[in-house]
């Protein structure tokens, strides 16, 4: 579904991204791991285009990214994002964050939208709060409406930039449920999180970021039990 092949990403002279081939395929999941300045986050901006990349090539089925317009914009629909900070809007409520964007960007009638919205807030165990505003609710609930909100644009694809870092302990799990859920149902995953029973439970594959370069890729079972690098070894040791 998606392809990175010999990608380069700088900002000024610092090297983000080295020559990074990934395949992430129709329905997997894939984790993304590494230190904090590995370039995760670089990497996810650059599948949805909110970065640009210096060379190489990243195409989602097949096509390459585009890089404006009308095609930029059914991109940024295919590719759902789900961030630390949830990124709802305040003044609305969970009901409108969800069908905002399939209203305006799909051009789903409001009613059909509302109707989905509904049944994937019932998903993700918040139908009661069809009717809140985001600041009404916890961390994790809002979390999980960004989900909802994800995937009511019926997304080939979701990003997910540590969703849980910015949540309370007892808020991790019910997010982390959802996603494992997501994960069941065959929906095509990208996440960066340093929750490892997550990725060792729902990742098909794990992918080791260093200093921008991807230095292993494997099952969760052989990254965790056998790191074949002193760096992931290393990294291991310090997350677990
Ligand atoms: P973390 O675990 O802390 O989120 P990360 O692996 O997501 O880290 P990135 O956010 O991708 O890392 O950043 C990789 C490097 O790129 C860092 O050194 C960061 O300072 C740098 N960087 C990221 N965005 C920019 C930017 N817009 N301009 C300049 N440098 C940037
Ligand atoms: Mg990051």
């Amino acid at each position: 579904l998606v392809r990175l092949r010999g990608v380069h990403k700088s900002f000024g002279d610092h090297v983000v991204l080295r020559d990074v081939d990934l395949d992430v395929r129709s329905g997997e999941v894939v984790v993304l791991l590494g230190a904090s300045g590995s370039g995760k986050s670089t990497l996810c901006r650059c599948v949805n285009r909110l970065e640009t990349i210096d060379s190489g090539e990243i195409t989602i089925e097949g096509r390459a990214l585009p890089s404006e317009g009308r095609e930029l914009a059914r991109l940024r629909a295919d590719v759902g994002m789900v961030f630390q900070s949830f990124n709802l809007f305040g003044h609305r409520s969970v009901l409108d964050n969800i069908t905002l964007a399939p209203v305006k960007v799909r051009g789903v009638a409001r009613r059909e939208a509302a109707d989905r919205a509904r049944e994937l807030l019932t998903r993700v165990g918040l139908a009661h709060k069809a009717q809140a505003y985001p600041g009404e609710l916890s961390g994790g609930q809002q979390q999980r409406v960004a989900i909802a909100r994800a995937l009511a644009m019926n997304p080939k694809l979701i990003l997910f930039d540590e969703p849980t870092s910015a949540l309370d302990p007892e808020m991790i799990n019910e997010v982390l449920d959802v996603m494992t859920e997501l994960a069941a149902d065959g929906m095509t995953m990208l996440v960066v999180t340093h929750e490892m029973g997550f990725a060792r439970r729902a990742a098909d594959r794990v992918v080791f970021l260093d200093q921008g370069r991807i230095l292993e890729t494997g099952t969760p079972g052989s990254f965790f039990d056998a790191p074949r690098t002193d760096r992931a070894r290393d990294f291991l040791s310090k997350i677990l």
